[in-house]
């Protein structure tokens, strides 16, 4: 049985400069391999970072028509791209789910997510409408947002179309040329918003794709001529491109790794809970910033725990669940768990081995839910980012206990609470220390306008990535200030 259509001759990717898709001059070619196979499925150029200046330049080139064109007219080619992501959405999802390894229906939430944020920037138009005070007799001050003019973002492989698209639509509806590298490891889908995006009317260089890795990111960040670059990955790389971005003078919101902690107290709901928190750790196989990784479990929720392990040994490989990324994420993840048990963890669901059945499956990246009990807060398995469908179980005796180990976490990303008690709840809200919150919610993403966006390691830099945060990071505001009457007597704005 077949639950994804890998693409069925590989997908020559390029680059997109000027509206042209274009081989940069000196490039290796990469292999792009599906999850759920390990046969390539397409081939990309590896960008060097003197390959990004003809980029910019096209990019330079359109910015200036770009941002003189009204905004309802920039609103008007968004509208008719978010109309082209609806009708191409069975074959975006399924293009994510070949190159990322997640199931369709997972792919699919993740395009559904970015037209969401579509959404909110085709508001922009209605809803943003700057300011204007009279500051003193005849002198007038307004703010208006201008664009940056060329920007870039860099994206992570774990969601292909949901991330680049957290970026462009706000980034290109208040007026700049954009450039988009992608993940190396999923650059297919990104490919299909490029030709959307021009089918949809952008104008030539207003969007562009340079694909590569390291070195194309290097030549992002060495451009002087690129603005502003919003990144999401890993923190470890998060941290360099926001350090050395800024040390360049340019605007960086870098998004990075988390560990979220679910805590699970004994009053919670007993069926919605082990379902939430296994839909949680599993979904995307766990590959996902938002992905439950830690359950701090507070007194005895035992029968809840059970509960887990009949739901998580139940899921289907394949259907149910997708596979990782590639065989290093396999691999690292099965020495994370041996780590785990030789330090006293208890194995009690275990993924390891665990794939679907047929031959055409045998070379994908397989890892089964696995539960890890009795983890012990200085555990690896407990403090690092294992990004699988991974949960560790750390037991506590209070609400305290379980605060104190989400604060000892570096990360900030997203934590939750599982509980039928307003206060128990309330609590949690109030003292937990991450950007975003949840009661009673596995993946407590927000719907937009509310953005995205974590604290302390999970994010470098200020805002969050959609929403409003989304339009002042892409913009600046310009004050005026205006007197027509040239008046003598009193105005101090003289
Ligand atoms: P990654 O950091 O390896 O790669 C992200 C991007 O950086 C890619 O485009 C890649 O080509 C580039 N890159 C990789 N190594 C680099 C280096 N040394 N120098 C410069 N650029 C480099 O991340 P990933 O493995 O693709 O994605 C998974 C990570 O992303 C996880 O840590 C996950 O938590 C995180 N993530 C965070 C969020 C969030 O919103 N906070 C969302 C999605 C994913």
């Amino acid at each position: 049985m077949s639950f994804v259509q890998l693409p069925a001759t590989p997908i020559i990717g390029r680059n997109l400069v000027g509206g042209e898709w274009v081989t940069p001059a000196g490039a290796e070619l990469l292999d792009v391999r599906s999850p759920y196979t390990g046969g390539v499925i397409g081939r990309i150029p590896l960008t060097p970072a003197a390959g990004v200046a003809p980029v910019v330049e096209a990019a330079k080139k359109a910015a200036e028509g770009w941002r003189a064109t009204p905004l309802r007219d920039r609103t008007a080619k968004l509208l008719r791209f978010r109309m082209l992501l609806e009708q191409n959405l069975d074959k975006l999802a399924n293009m994510a789910a070949s190159e990322a390894g997640k199931t369709v229906a997972e792919a699919r939430a993740g395009v559904l997510k970015g037209i969401e944020v579509c959404e909110f920037a085709l508001a922009v138009q209605n809803l943003d409408s700057g300011g204007a005070m009279e500051v003193s007799r005849g002198v007038t001050c307004e703010f208006k947002r201008e664009p940056l003019g060329v920007v870039a973002g860099i994206t992570p492989f774990n969601f292909p179309a949901m991330v680049p698209l957290w970026m462009i639509p706000n980034a290109l509806t208040v007026g700049n040329a954009f450039i988009l590298k992608p993940s190396e490891k999923v650059p297919l889908t990104p490919l299909m918003l490029g030709e959307l995006l021009l089918e949809a009317g952008i104008p030539p260089g207003v969007f562009s794709i340079v694909h590569g890795g390291k070195e194309a990111v290097e030549g992002i960040l060495a451009h002087p001529d690129i603005q502003a670059v919003a990144f999401v990955g890993s923190t470890a790389v998060a941290r360099r491109v926001y350090t050395e971005g800024t040390a360049r003078g340019k605007r960086v919101l870098a998004l990075g790794g988390a560990k979220n902690h679910l805590i699970v107290v004994p009053d919670a709901d007993p069926v919605f809970t082990p379902q939430a928190v296994v839909d949680s750790f599993t979904g995307c196989a766990g590959q996902r910033c938002m992905a439950a990784s830690v359950m701090v479990a507070v007194g005895d929720v035992q029968p809840m725990i059970d509960e887990m392990v009949r739901r998580a040994a139940a899921l289907e490989m394949g259907p149910g669940m997708g596979a990782l990324i590639d065989r290093a994420s396999q691999e690292r993840l099965e020495a994370a768990i041996a780590k785990a048990e030789s330090e006293g963890a208890k194995v009690l669901v275990d993924g390891r081995g665990k794939k679907p059945s047929g031959a055409a499956w045998a070379g994908g990246n397989w890892l089964g839910p696995t539960i890890l009990d009795n983890v012990r807060p200085e555990m690896g398995a407990a403090q690092k980012e294992l990004f699988g469908p991974v949960i560790s179980i750390v037991r506590v005796p209070t609400l305290s206990a379980a605060l104190e180990l989400q604060h000892a976490s570096p990360y900030g990303n997203a934590a939750s609470v599982f509980t039928t008690n307003g206060a128990v709840a309330q609590h949690v809200v109030e003292n937990a220390r991450a950007g975003m919150v949840g009661v009673n919610v596995g993946v407590p993403v927000p719907r937009e306008p509310f953005s995205f966006g974590g604290i302390n390691d999970s994010r470098f830099g200020h805002g969050d990535i959609t929403g409003q945060g989304g339009l002042d990071f892409w913009s600046y505001q310009k004050k005026v200030t205006r007197k027509w009457t040239a008046r003598t007597d009193g105005s101090w704005m003289s």
